[in-house]
């Protein structure tokens, strides 16, 4: 069961003094080099390697998290992608040339990949490791020094990396803030150059305040309630359990879980049978007494989750048993449930599963329209126009069919969200590419002056057609595209 643990808050004057040593380590210049950059990415990859107990036993205590969510959704991964990170990083911080153009190649123009400076990372309680140490990964290997300031929900991960972090790491170039709302508000009042915030739109809304006030460029990674379309036309028992299995996993504390499903109203006890078997096959002795379920993170968010529970006006077809003493809530799937329902009212952010019903696709749709462009949407189906028009008629963060959640960690995608899902790209390059100043750069030679004389004053007549012949200004026929709007 998790159980609480406690967790050294960073003094207020110590995180000014972090503040300046990371300012003056950056200023140092040592991390324009990419065997700097390596060497720490490579630290950072034994310190996750050599405490993998460790990083599990915390979770375990703070979350309850089973070992293979916490091996499979957060260390293996950021072991990996600190070890891939560590081969890509000379190809993706070298400098790029632009497209060939007659008018600037003798500029030698080139998009030089510079770090922003010292960065800030705030995260969650949901994935402390994945959420912290995966946005590290890039802010390194795009040459930044940086701060991160874990979850104090989950203090014994917190701590942990507030431990471990100076026993691997240059100290000079990356530190832990650990702290509630008065610490991550004084990180707020300094001056950063780069601020990822990953949790709940309040707080971002707090965030992004305080970035603008200094003019501080901000990614923000939120959430949302995240649809599931189930067509009939789907493997029935492979949805189920892929659908249950993202519900379950972390208790639903996962912000890519399926929030809920809307369904064809005919196929609504079909699809909650399949789910009544899943059921049964994940925890065959009930989840209360499994040790592959995890628990709720704290009594405030029992709390919350259990009074959407308990003013819902669906029909609790499976789980619905909760413990406040093990901040335990089964897993629940609510079937009848309407669209002004108390589990529509917000993110679930827990182990509940509403099924919406309705008439047919096209409801769905537009019911998942009339809202906030949710940070994932899934859809179940056989039928490869079914996607197609899920995909095309939405927008959301990320669009999966038959899958849930594990686009994350599927190499070359981006993670992010859509307005109030979030702004920014992280995993990956992505990562690196948020991190990176794109700084342009030309060194042009005094004999181009014979081309570009034009520009100087005075201005004649005989420049103006210089000019033209540089610039020319032609335009394809005014209906040269026009039959190609309906071929969309
Ligand atoms: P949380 O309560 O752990 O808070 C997140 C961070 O904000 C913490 O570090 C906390 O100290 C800080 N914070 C809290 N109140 C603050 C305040 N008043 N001022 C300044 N800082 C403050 O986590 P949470 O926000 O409840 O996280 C859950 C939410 O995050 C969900 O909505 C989930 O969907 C979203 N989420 C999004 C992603 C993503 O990548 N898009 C990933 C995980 C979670």
């Amino acid at each position: 069961m998790a159980s609480s643990s406690t967790l050294a808050f960073t003094p207020i004057e110590e995180i000014d003094r972090i503040h300046a040593r990371l300012h003056a380590g950056f200023k140092t210049g040592t991390l324009k080099s990419l065997g700097k950059r390596q060497d720490q990415l490579l630290q950072l990859a034994y310190m996750l390697k050599e405490n993998q107990s460790a990083f599990e036993e915390a979770l375990a205590k703070d979350l309850g998290r089973p070992k293979l969510e916490t091996n499979f959704l957060e260390v293996a991964p950021l072991i990996n992608e600190a070890v891939k990170t560590i081969k890509d990083v000379p190809k993706w911080a070298a400098p790029e040339k632009p497209p060939f153009n007659i008018n600037f190649f003798a500029m030698k123009p080139v998009i030089r990949k510079e770090a922003k400076g010292v960065v800030l990372i705030i995260a969650p309680f949901n994935y402390p490791y994945f959420l912290t140490i995966g946005p590290l990964i890039g802010a390194i290997a795009a040459g930044n020094a940086c701060v991160v300031k874990p979850s104090e929900l989950t203090p014994t991960c917190s701590q942990l990396m507030a431990d471990l972090f100076p026993k691997y790491l240059d100290p000079d170039l990356y530190a832990v803030v650990n702290g509630a709302i008065p610490e991550t508000t004084r990180l707020l009042e300094l001056k950063w150059d780069h601020i990822l915030y990953t949790g709940n739109s309040r707080v971002a809304k707090i965030v992004a305040k305080a970035a603008a006030e200094r003019l501080t460029p901000v990614s923000l990674e939120l959430g949302g309630k995240s649809p599931v379309f189930v067509d009939p036309n789907c493997d029935l028992k492979m949805t189920a359990r892929r659908l249950l299995w993202g519900k379950v996993a972390n208790a639903g504390q996962t912000c890519v879980a399926p929030d809920y499903v809307l369904v064809p109203r005919e196929f609504q006890d079909t699809l909650v049978k399949a789910l009544e078997d899943t059921y049964k096959d994940f925890y065959p002795e009930g989840p209360a007494k499994s040790d592959s379920f995890s628990r709720i993170v704290s009594g405030n968010h029992f709390n919350r989750i259990k009074k959407l529970l308990d003013g819902t006006q669906g029909q609790v077809v499976l789980g619905g048993d909760t413990n406040e003493g093990d901040r335990y809530i089964a897993p629940t799937v609510v079937k009848n449930v309407p669209t002004s329902d108390s589990l529509m009212s917000d993110e679930i952010f827990g182990p509940l599963l509403p099924i919406v019903p309705v008439k047919d696709l096209d409801e769905a749709i537009a019911f998942v329209n009339s809202g906030d462009h949710p940070l994932a949407l899934y859809v179940f189906s056989n039928d490869a126009k079914t996607k197609k028009k899920v995909f095309d008629s939405t927008q959301s963060g990320a669009a999966c069919a038959n899958e849930l959640i594990i686009h994350i960690g599927a190499e070359g995608l981006p993670f992010g969200g859509i307005g109030p899902s979030g702004t920014g790209y992280h995993t990956g390059k992505f990562t690196f590419d948020m991190f990176t100043h794109l700084r342009a750069s030309i060194d042009s030679p005094g004999w181009i002056d014979m081309i570009l004389n034009f520009r100087f004053p005075p201005y004649t007549a005989k420049k103006e057609r210089a000019l033209a012949r540089m610039f020319p200004t032609k335009l394809p026929r005014r209906d040269a595209y026009s039959s190609a709007k309906s071929q969309c």
